[in-house]
């Protein structure tokens, strides 16, 4: 595996491969990497693609300073896990590199619509911008075949869809949405898990049971009423604060109140435990 750390090398790298038509493949991350991660790199190995990743943890998605500073970083322990999975580049850029001059503070506005709104949206303003100022910056410079996200950051995916739209970039880049990894509890598999201590990572399996619970109930109990057992649920396995639980549209995230079985659904969930905040869905029919 390669190691490039600017833009100038990893550019050249590419493009000994892009003029053998070797078909590039990309799996943006903030790094302290777990299987979740590994999953995606596999993913694209299996289909014959030259796999780069790129750890970077980026300042501008973060709407809470001390969740950055606090942002787990595992830099040897993830080269030597990209390695034996088989990832051909990692691109480990600067601050300077991927925010030159002033763009770090002058962010561009994006034309997201509603996605933007609800959920993380609302939850941590100026999250999405973040997060689209440094995957365009990424994909233009890349300019990847195929861009690898995990379903576990659910409205993630719909957002950087959008951006691939908005800059006119959607007959160039398949999107290729991998499946959750979760740990044997359920707990999905995260970075920020890292931080948790032995108790609060066994009690917050429990945002992974109430997705299951709302999944077995959406055909029989009114939704106010799922919603509302699930969050107590939750309380009662020491999450000291629910951001949201909310069953959507899968397709617009609008949240809905009632079931019809020709809509289909997701159920997403935002909690605190033990000061770290986890994320999680799942599609319910
Ligand atoms: P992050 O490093 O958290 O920014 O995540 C980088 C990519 O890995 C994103 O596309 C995530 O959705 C994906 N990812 C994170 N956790 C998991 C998981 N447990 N299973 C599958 N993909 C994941």
């Amino acid at each position: 595996m390669v190691i490039c750390k600017t833009i100038e090398t990893l550019q050249y790298q590419l493009l000994k491969e892009k003029k053998n038509n070797q078909r590039i493949g990309f799996v943006p991350t903030m790094g302290a990497l777990h299987r979740g991660h590994t999953s995606l790199i596999e993913l694209g190995i299996q289909q014959s693609v030259f796999q780069v990743c790129s750890i970077f943890v980026n300042p501008t998605q973060f709407n809470d300073p001390k969740d950055f500073e606090k942002y787990p970083i595992t830099l040897e322990q993830d080269t030597l896990l990209l390695e034996s999975t088989g990832c051909k580049i990692l691109f480990l850029p600067t601050v300077e590199e991927m925010y030159p001059n002033t763009s770090i503070t002058n962010p561009k506005t994006y034309q997201l619509g509603f996605i933007e709104t609800i959920l993380e949206g609302s939850a941590r303003p100026g999250h999405f911008i973040g997060v689209c100022q440094i995957v365009e910056r990424l994909l233009a410079i890349i300019e990847p075949n195929i861009l690898y996200l995990g379903q576990k950051d659910y409205q993630q995916c719909m957002v950087i869809n959008k951006l691939i739209d908005l800059m006119g970039m959607s007959s160039n880049i398949e999107l290729i949405i991998g499946e959750t990894v979760r740990e044997p509890s359920g707990l999905a598999m995260s970075s920020r898990n890292l931080r948790l201590n032995e108790l609060d990572k066994q009690n917050a399996a429990a945002i992974f049971k109430c997705l299951q619970y709302i999944k077995q109930q959406i055909t029989t109990l009114p939704f106010e009423q799922i919603l509302e057992n699930s969050k107590q649920n939750l309380m009662s396995n020491g999450f000291s604060t629910i951001d949201y639980v909310a069953i959507c549209q899968a397709d617009s995230l609008e949240p809905l109140n009632i079931y019809q079985p020709s809509v289909k659904y997701v159920a997403l969930i935002a909690a605190n435990i033990g000061g770290v905040r986890l994320i999680d869905n799942m599609k319910l029919n």
